[in-house]
């Protein structure tokens, strides 16, 4: 990979890290290979195809996402599950034993819990946000932790830097899914985490139109996933590798956005007497806004909120919006909401989901980058269903 990059800012990545040259046109974009036989021997001596996520327009947009993460090394692939299921493919067998935050996003909850055990990995749960309450959870046979900061829907964040001192002495891997937060918000691996795993579908792309995923780390670490990608297939497609290029460009713009619409939307909240809690870590009395202060650049557009009343009264709130329209996934452009009781964590046993404090009348918002003003009208006028 090429590392000219270290020395250029994080916007100047967005738009020029991993460009490949036409050198046909001359034109400013990586052009659209797609082409699905590539002549031998090519231009690189080795066999092209994209099933072996070697095609350049795959390259290009890995090695983009690869800078914005300080990462040696990135593969981009069909979808933000394609990329946790292979890490998890790639790095576990038989024997191993796991340790999952409890806090993740439903379809990774459904994947361990349905994949992993048949494939005889064990796992230990670890609720707690003390990075200390993962040390009775280590064992021997310990392979792999595996954790999201800020989670998803409560936005409580784990202190990455302490984690992945404490997995490194005892030789565990450290996962952390950055899609939350994004590269332009929080770097895991400068933290000493070893891979890091995106839903692209998210922000990177960042416009809602397209399902994709990314994996980076070290390159030696990323030589065992690679194989697991060729062998299982979900490969990025040419046409959505383009797509996903031109989201990154905008990356850093839309997320100073993101999160200065998130920040103002939270702080109307929290001050509003009609709402009864709010969920977000750039505010100061978060539980652990101490710690997003340190590892984190911005505090990210994602925010949760309970309405005051019942459940009736959270979905005439929610019935009441105008611009967050009433839609499962996150991190476009436009605004969205959602019940997770509903979406993400619909799988989750109700007894569960109380434990781990999702409540009914639970709305997260994806908050977009439209003008802060409408947005906050738009949440003060839904308010009025609370009676
Ligand atoms: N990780 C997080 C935090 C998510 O919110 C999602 C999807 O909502 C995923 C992973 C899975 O991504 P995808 O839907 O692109 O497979």
């Amino acid at each position: 990979m090429a590392e000219g990059w270290l020395n250029w800012g994080l916007s100047t990545r967005c738009v020029h890290a991993g460009t490949v040259e036409d050198t046909v046109a001359g034109g400013v974009n990586t052009p659209i290979f797609a082409s699905s036989a590539f002549r031998v021997p090519g231009p690189t001596g080795r066999v092209v195809y994209p099933r072996y996520q070697n095609i350049p327009g795959q390259v290009a947009v890995a090695q983009k996402i690869a800078a914005l993460e300080n990462a040696q090394a990135g593969i981009v692939v069909a979808s933000g599950m394609a990329a946790i299921s292979s890490v998890f493919l790639a790095f576990c067998q038989t024997g191993d034993h796991v340790i999952l935050h409890r806090d993740l996003y439903g379809g990774t909850l459904g994947l361990a819990r349905k994949e992993l055990p048949r494939r005889g990995i064990d796992i230990t749960w670890v609720d707690a946000f003390h990075v200390e309450d993962f040390e009775a959870a280590f064992r021997p046979q310990t392979r792999l932790i595996y954790v999201e900061t800020p989670s998803n829907p409560l936005m409580n964040i784990l202190d990455l830097e302490t984690l992945a001192q404490m997995a490194r002495s005892r030789g565990v891997l450290t996962v952390v899914d950055n899609t939350f937060a994004t590269p332009i918000n929080q770097n895991p691996l400068d933290l000493g985490i070893d891979i890091v795993v995106h839903s692209g579908t998210k922000y990177l792309n960042g416009h809602s139109d397209l399902c994709c995923g990314a994996v980076v780390g070290a390159a030696s670490l990323l030589e065992a996933v690679t194989p697991v990608i060729s062998l299982y297939g979900p490969s990025l497609s040419p046409y959505d590798c383009f797509l996903l290029e031109r989201g990154l460009k905008t990356l850093a713009l839309r997320m100073a956005r993101h999160n200065h619409n998130a920040m103002a939307v939270a702080a109307y909240l929290a001050q509003d007497p009609r709402v009864a809690r709010v969920y977000y870590p750039g505010l100061s009395e978060h539980p652990h806004h101490h710690i997003a202060a340190r590892q984190m650049r911005g505090f990210g557009g994602m925010l949760s909120f309970e309405p005051k009343g019942n459940t009736k009264t959270a979905h005439r709130v929610m019935e009441r919006f105008h611009f967050f329209q009433p839609a499962v996934s996150l991190g476009g452009v436009e605004s969205l909401a959602c019940f997770p009781v509903e979406t993400s964590h619909a799988s989750v046993p109700p007894l569960q989901r109380e434990q781990m404090g999702i409540r009914d009348t639970l709305i997260r918002l994806s908050v977009g980058i439209e003008d802060t003003e409408d947005l906050l009208k738009d949440v003060d006028q839904a308010l009025e269903a609370v009676l």
